[in-house]
Order: C-alpha cells, then structure tokens, then sequence
C-alpha cells in the first residue's frame, strides 16, 4: 500500500476497506505519512465523500488510534455532550457545570477553534493555568472527586483527531459529514460516556448550512452512537446569529460564568444561549436519569443555576484543573487589551441579520484564533456583540466593541463589522432557535 495510491482511489470515488484506512491513520498518527499526504486525503473525502459504512470503520479506527477511558468504577450514568461548532458558543462552559450539579457525571474531551468557530479547550485555556493536557489518571481522578472533567485530545486520547482536526482546520477540509462525524464522534466514545448529547449547528455560521445537511449529519451521528451502545439525541439548532453577546475566548468565559452567577440570561442578550444551553442539559439529566423528561431536566437545571450550585461546580472543575480559582472569582482583575475600540452604526432600523461566519473570521483576525496549525491565541482577543437580530438601532448606537492588540487590522475589522450587521427598515422575522432533534427513534418536531 502506498499514500498515493489511496488517495488516487478516494479521489477518483471508491470506498477504502477496514486495512486501508487504518494503514493511513496509522501512519499519520506515527509520522510515516506527512500533512501534505493527508491533506490530499482529507480533500479527497471531502469532494468524494464516504459510505455509511465507510464512515463507522473511519470513527472506529479513530476512535482505536488511542486509549478509551474505562469510567465503570463511577456510579450513575455518564453523559457526554458536544456541539459541531459555533460563533459565540460557550454552551459547554455553562452545560457542563449545571449537569455536573445536578448529579450527572460529565466527562467531556473538546476540540480547539476551528475555521471560523471558536474551540472550548482555548476558552477554557484563557483561564490562567487552566490544564486541559490531563493525563488519563488525572482525567479520571478528577471526574471521582468532582463528577466533572473538560481536556482535549493527548497522544493517549484520540491522537489521529488531534492531528487531523489542526490539519483540517488549515487545509479548509472541514465541512464533510463523514470526517465531522469521525472527529466528533471518537472524542465522544473515548470519553467513558454512557449516553450523548449532540448539538447539530445549522444556518450561516455552521458547518452545515443548510436544514437538510444538519439532519444528515444528526442521523449518521446517532447511528454512530447507537451501534456503540450509547443512547443519543441530537438536537438541530439555528447559527445564523451568534451566540449571546461575545466571540473570543476570555470574553466567553466573562459571559459563561455571569450566566453562571445567574445575572445575566434572562432577558437580556444572552437570552438564546441559555435558552439552547437550558434545553441539551434537560436532555443530558433526562439520559443521565436525573429527570423523567426533557422538560423537567430544563427545571432542574434552571434550578442549579438560581441555587448556585452550578456556579459552585465551576469554580470546584477551575481548582481541580490547575485553573485560577481568584481569575474566575474576580473577572475585572484579566489584563484588558491594547485596544478596545466602538462599532457605531449611522443607521435608523432594525438589526435583520448578524453575518455569523463574517464576525468569526473578524475575531480571529483581532487575535482570537488561527490562521495557521502553531499560531497563538490571544485570549483576550474578540468581540462584545452589543446588538442582536431584531433590535431597534438609532444613529451613533453601539453595534460591537472589539477587543485587540493588534492596531494594525483596527480599521479593516471595524469594515467586517459594518457589512455583517444589516440594518433594515422593519424588524426581521423571528427564527426558531431549536428546530429538531434525532434519536434511535428518527426526526421529531420541537415545540
Ligand atoms: N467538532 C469536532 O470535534 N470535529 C469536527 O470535525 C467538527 C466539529
């Protein structure tokens, strides 16, 4: 067998055998095939595709390129969760907590950015000395002490998706249902979970543009899971606007722990991410059956939120991480960046769209993610969106506040801003902001 040859054949449309692609994964985890040979690779996939079966062999051997994480000795039932990436998501910061809370034990491995979306490892690295690089000891003395864990991948864990998911991230070979679902779901069955919840980003600032693409992706996800043993929905929810109010790392976390301390999420812009994040950890205590329902799960984990008792679960994972307990607690005391600089619209309206994908590329542009696989981040770097979808704007309103060092892009990220926000006479449509989900059942409507 050579590189060449499978790449020819992936290329020219014919589906790689069990020996075929563990070669090549094999070989790309050791260094016998270099990122050039895989990139070809990745590209091919993503024009040619994979069969169903082709994919579940593929997540399979991903899934073997490393340990798996044995969580039996810990009682309950271990639900991991995992989105397919977003701008503005920081749904896991405030999840993970509240499930934990509640008394599901929540072992999750992240990703890092990717393409325009951010990553939770780099939020969760902006805290100072936060450990993300837990070996599979630490991994499961923490989740014992604390019913909590948040790393990524190692050389122990899924090493061919630590590799592949940089290369991916630099060679624009991301949007591909077989290599998402791969990535995806072998960080999920390494974890040690018994149950999953996954969140299957669609609109704009998704992977998955379209409804159709989302629930394609959410099918072959589910199955996935489910021949693995693990009960699994997959909720389809909208990204056609951000997140809540911020995008970059250190803003993120600001905004996941004001969540957190309850004072922010009702009424005001944060509104949608506690909505999203409300629903998949109801769904999460529903498999970790702490709740009967989904609906009752959501009771529950409001009810962590207003007893603080998530809040609490953040601070203990933050300690029992290596993380600045007193960073979290005094969120004022971050350095602040070089520049802090107003986006003002000259526009009377209302805000019809935010250009999800266009506000990414701009954090990423102030210092917030990566142009190349070893570039680093700036954690400080991002964006406070200060307008959402349907507000009322005046001349000299706010629309964003950028956060950077970096003076020399200032003008050309205010222009970026500028063209995402459309300014319209009438307010928008509003869009729902869960559409679906899928489970061993198929697609069913949301209310
Ligand atoms: N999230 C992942 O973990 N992998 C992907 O490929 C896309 C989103």
């Amino acid at each position: 067998m050579t590189a060449v040859e499978l790449i020819k054949k992936k290329r020219d449309g014919a589906s790689l055998s069990e020996d075929e692609l563990r070669w090549l994964i094999s070989g790309y985890v050791t260094g016998a095939i270099p990122d050039y040979q895989m990139s070809a690779f990745l590209m091919a996939c993503y024009f040619r595709g994979m069969t169903e079966e082709e994919t579940l062999t593929f997540t399979k051997l991903m899934l073997y390129s490393g340990d798996i994480v044995d969580l039996s000795e810990i009682p309950g039932v271990k639900v991991g969760k995992h989105s397919t990436g977003g701008v503005g998501d920081k749904v896991s910061l405030i999840l993970a907590p509240i499930v934990a809370a509640c008394g599901v034990p929540l072992p999750m491995i992240s990703g890092r950015g990717l393409g325009h979306t951010g990553g939770t490892l780099d939020k969760l690295e902006s805290i100072p000395c936060f450990r993300t690089d837990l070996t599979i000891g630490e991994y499961k003395r923490v989740i014992k002490g604390i019913g909590l864990v948040m790393v990524g991948q190692t050389n122990q864990l899924v090493p061919a998706d630590k590799k592949m998911y940089a290369l991916r991230d630099v060679t624009a070979t991301i949007e591909c249902i077989p290599l998402i679902a791969g990535s995806i779901m072998s960080k999920k069955l390494a974890e040690g979970i018994d149950a999953l919840v996954l969140d299957v980003k669609t609109g704009r600032g998704a992977f998955m543009q379209t409804n159709q693409r989302a629930v394609e992706l959410a099918r072959i996800l589910v199955r996935i899971g489910n021949g693995f043993g693990k009960e699994t929905i997959a909720f389809i929810t909208d990204m056609n606007q951000p997140l809540g109010t911020t995008i970059g790392n250190w803003l993120e976390v600001v905004e996941s722990v004001e969540c957190l301390r309850g004072t922010r999420g009702r009424s005001d812009a944060s509104a949608d991410l506690m909505a999203v994040t409300h629903v998949l950890a109801g769904a999460m205590l529903m498999l970790g059956k702490k709740a009967g329902t989904i609906a009752e799960g959501v009771e529950l984990s409001k009810g962590a939120i207003s007893d603080g008792s998530a809040y609490q679960k953040l601070l203990q994972l933050v300690d029992a991480q290596g993380g600045s307990v007193p960073a979290v607690e005094d969120l004022e005391k971050y350095p602040l960046p070089k520049h802090t600089i107003e986006v003002k619209t000259m526009e009377s309206g209302y805000v019809g769209e935010i250009d999800p994908v266009e506000l990414g590329l701009t954090s990423i542009s102030l210092g917030a993610g990566r142009a190349r696989i070893h570039d680093a981040i700036d954690p400080k770097a991002g964006i406070i969106v200060m307008k959402k979808a349907g507000d009322a704007v005046e001349p000299g309103d706010i629309l964003a506040i950028l956060h950077t060092d970096k003076e020399d892009i200032i003008e050309a990220a205010r222009e970026r801003i500028h063209k995402a926000f459309k300014i319209q006479r009438s307010p928008p449509k509003q869009r729902p902001l869960i559409l679906s989900y899928v489970d061993r059942g198929g697609v069913k409507t949301w209310m």
